[in-house]
């Protein structure tokens, strides 16, 4: 021990002169002058002395107070200042990648040093530290991982987590296992950080811990709702006959009737009408999916660009943040702003997005200052809501949704819907308008909807499936998964525990008693959903790796096949010439990401794009993916060095359609055919549909008795994304409990994949199994 404390004391010297240095420096002290003048400044010793005496404290304070580039900061100082440097070791979670990457360049920046350094990041499949680290940025996920293999968090000193306030499935998950590992760690230190005054529920869950708030400032937000903006904008409401599909015909045919100088009223009063038939929380489901349907995507993206036009026209300058649900939305919107005269004219108009995908280059952009007379305006998710602060907002503009997950444990389907936000971030968004001076607000809804939102929003642990959160569950040893999550903030029902462990078990990550079988720890390893694991490795270990590996990356990044609303049937017709009789969403995207890497051999990307109908970005984002789930399969020696011999029976397309049975297995709807159309039916009898750009949906009939799909998800009916046609012998040797009898032993297998079925209790399928597999082989 003493060689190394002698070593450690020698670089904590060294790093004391290095900070010194900097912050006598120009530039540090310009630094340190922009730092200081932020609220959590003033708080800084209050707040170590707090961090030193107790185990865990729980701050919160107005997001941009400085407590996620701060606190963990000032920590590191102080022990660099009191030549302790070199043995301290924080850690501070983010509920996201970007933002674990935005905040350490922002933090190392600061220190004027480059990322990687003394402050690092750590992301999925990403990373930027060194051996001189000592402040990792990193998401929950990541420390979660680290849990598995170091329950004792072996070095680390300072543990924070961060924006505990958004209830992350990740951070309640942390939360479980820190509570528990206190008692076996009392030097560490815990340090929880919200951006809301909820302190309570988090300092009581840890045996009421010590709560600290930052007092901050803020400049007013004037708040307009639907009423005024209509009024303020001019704008008209005929284009609501748009959203007779959603079976409202009722409400706003009455309104487009209406005076435009009586609509503000009427508004008020329908909406109150239907609101007061019964409370908001149990509103009957049809007419709340109605009312979900409604803003923004029906009141369309014009009256965001009229909202955006009067900004410009008579307001006093300053950027705009406009909240929208989700990628899609916000790239239609921005393909439709750059159409117009005034918003599209990039001498008046910066416009730029936010999102959870986007490149570090382009984040880097929001934060700058645009030149004179530009005004920038930021298209954002909720991103933008709390984790990342743009100082120059004085505009918000307020959809009033956010995409979420919810999970519905009845029928265990995901649904993912564009719904209401709570209250809590309705004011969190107004308040990103007053950080440099008195800013507005637009809500892009009627007041008494925002009195009827919930007032916080619902933890996540309640609201997803719980399959990968199990399996990760499992793999820290622990015996009940439901005693483990009973011990959460907020238990998940017992009922969502259950499927997850029935899911478990049937894709063979669990067996009969709830034990972690071999493939269970492999998956449990992979920074990937079960089901997509289990179908690399079995792509792997059938040698058709190279297409598994692109529909994979794929699946988990997201479709990279554009549907515009207004040319649909031509970008429907374009993905159909990727399918090519196949009957497969999943092989029409492995021919148009091989299609686009010949296509940018010979400098064509974009015409191939453009007339695909594909997403470059989206096809880029799969290709990095890519490259990292190969490197880490070959890490784990699942793959062989030799990619010609991964890959020798690729050109296989039957093996191919089964792998991808095997992984999406139990997601399987049978095939109905009637006299002129099809219908399609889950395990459970329920009636599925396909998304209108599947290729399938395209055929009259499809060859096959059985669609496999990746999942299934409900809007107003359930429909099944992407799907595969499989045969029946496919299903009985891939789907379900056959292929569990794939294990690590097993993993070893080269080519001959007929040995692991060779167990005597499955004789009578042997031969027929057999046949099938030589087929495979021969065709
Ligand atoms: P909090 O975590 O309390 O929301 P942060 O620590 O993230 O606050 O940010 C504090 C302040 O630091 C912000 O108000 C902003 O002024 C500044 N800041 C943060 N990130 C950046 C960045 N990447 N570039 C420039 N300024 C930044
Ligand atoms: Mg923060």
């Amino acid at each position: 021990g003493s060689v190394m404390e002698k070593v450690l004391q020698k670089r904590s010297l060294r790093m004391r002169n290095m900070q010194r240095a900097w912050q006598e420096s120009p530039e540090g002290k310009r630094m340190l002058e922009f730092r200081k003048s932020l609220p959590a400044f003033k708080e800084k010793e209050g707040l170590l002395q707090a961090i030193a005496r107790n185990q865990v404290i729980v701050i919160s304070g107005e997001t941009g107070c400085g407590k996620t580039t701060q606190i963990p900061q000032y920590v590191l100082e102080s022990e660099i200042e009191s030549g302790r440097g070199a043995f301290c070791s924080i850690i501070c979670t983010q509920p996201r990648r970007i933002s674990a990457m935005a905040v350490s360049e922002r933090v190392s920046s600061e220190r004027g040093e480059p990322l990687g350094e003394t402050v690092g990041f750590k992301v999925r499949l990403e990373g930027m530290k060194g051996k001189n680290t000592h402040l990792l940025f990193c998401t929950s996920g990541i420390l979660l991982r680290r849990l598995l293999s170091d329950r004792n968090l072996n070095g680390i000193t300072h543990v924070f987590v961060d924006e505990i306030h958004e209830r992350g499935m990740n951070e309640d998950f942390l939360l479980i296992v820190l509570k528990d590992l206190l008692p076996r760690r009392p030097d560490l230190r815990l340090v929880l950080m919200s951006a809301t005054l909820n302190a309570e529920l988090f300092s009581n869950y840890f045996g009421s811990a010590p709560t600290f708030h930052i007092p901050g400032f803020t400049y007013p937000v004037r708040a307009h709702f639907l009423e005024d903006v209509l009024e303020m904008t001019g704008y008209k409401l005929n284009s609501f006959n748009q959203i007779d599909d959603y079976g409202q015909e009722k409400m706003w045919k009455t309104q487009k009737q209406l005076a435009p100088r009586k609509r503000k009223n009427q508004i008020t009063a329908l909406v109150e009408d239907a609101l007061s038939k019964s409370s908001f929380e149990s509103y009957s489901s049809r007419a709340r999916d109605s009312l979900a349907a409604w803003a923004p995507d029906c009141i369309g993206f014009n009256l965001i660009e009229a909202v955006l036009c009067h900004i410009c026209r008579k307001e006093r300058p300053g950027a705009v943040l406009v909240f929208m649900t989700g990628w899609e939305d916000i790239s239609c919107l921005r393909d439709q702003l750059k159409a117009h005269p005034l918003l599209g004219d990039p001498n008046r108009i910066l416009l730029l997005t936010c999102h959870g995908s986007m490149a570090t280059s382009e984040q880097k952009i929001i934060f700058e200052r645009p030149p004179p007379n530009v005004r920038k305006v930021i298209l954002a998710t909720n991103m933008a809501e709390a984790s990342i602060t743009i100082n120059d907002v004085v505009f918000v503009i307020d959809c009033g949704k956010a995409k979420e997950t919810t999970y519905d444990a009845l029928n265990n389907t995901p649904c993912l819907l564009p719904s209401w936000i709570s209250q809590a971030s309705a004011r969190q968004r107004r308040g990103r308008a007053g950080r440099v001076q008195p800013g507005e607000c637009y809500h892009l809804y009627p007041k008494c909807v925002y009195e009827a939102f919930s007032e916080y929003q619902l933890p996540e642990l309640l609201r997803t499936p719980l399959n990968s959160l199990c399996l990760q569950i499992k793999s820290l040893q622990v015996e009940s998964i439901g005693e483990f999550l009973s011990a959460a903030l907020q238990a998940p029902e017992p009922r969502a525990v259950q499927n997850a462990i029935d899911f478990l078990k049937m894709i063979g990550a669990l067996d009969e008693k709830e034990s972690l079988t071999h493939l269970g720890k492999f998956l449990s390893m992979l920074p990937v959903d079960p089901k997509l694991g289990k179908m690399l490795i079995m792509g792997a270990i059938f040698r058709c790796f190279d297409p598994v590996l692109t529909i994979v990356a794929g699946l988990s990044v997201r479709d990279p096949f554009l549907l515009p609303q207004d040319k649909r049937d031509l970008a429907g017709t374009a993905k159909s010439r990727f399918s090519a009789k196949d009957y497969s969403d999943h092989m029409a995207l492995v021919r148009a990401y091989e299609g686009w890497k010949d296509a940018e051999r010979e400098g064509s990307a974009y015409e191939y794009c453009w007339r695909n109908f594909l997403s470059a970005q989206t096809l880029q984002a799969i290709h990095s993916l890519r490259k990292q789930f190969n490197f880490i399969l070959k890490e784990a020696g699942l793959v062989d060095t030799d990619a010609s011999l991964n890959n020798k029976l690729s050109h296989n397309q039957a093996l191919v359609r089964a792998v991808i049975c095997s992984g999406l297995f139990p997601g399987i709807a049978s095939v109905v055919h009637r006299e002129t159309s099809m219908s399609f039916k889950t395990m459970d009898d329920g009636q599925v549909l396909l998304y209108a750009n599947s290729v399938n949906a395209r055929y009259q009939t499809i060859p096959y008795p059985w669609l496999v799909f990746g999942e299934k998800v409900k809007v107003n009916a359930v429909f099944i994304r992407d799907s595969t046609g499989v045969s029946d012998s496919i299903l009985i040797l891939f789907g379900g409990a056959l292929s569990n009898g794939i294990q690590a032993g097993h993993l070893k297998m080269l080519d001959g994949y007929v040995d692991f079925f060779m167990d005597p209790n499955l004789s009578d399928c042997y031969l027929k199994m057999k046949e099938e597999l030589n087929k495979l082989i021969q065709k």
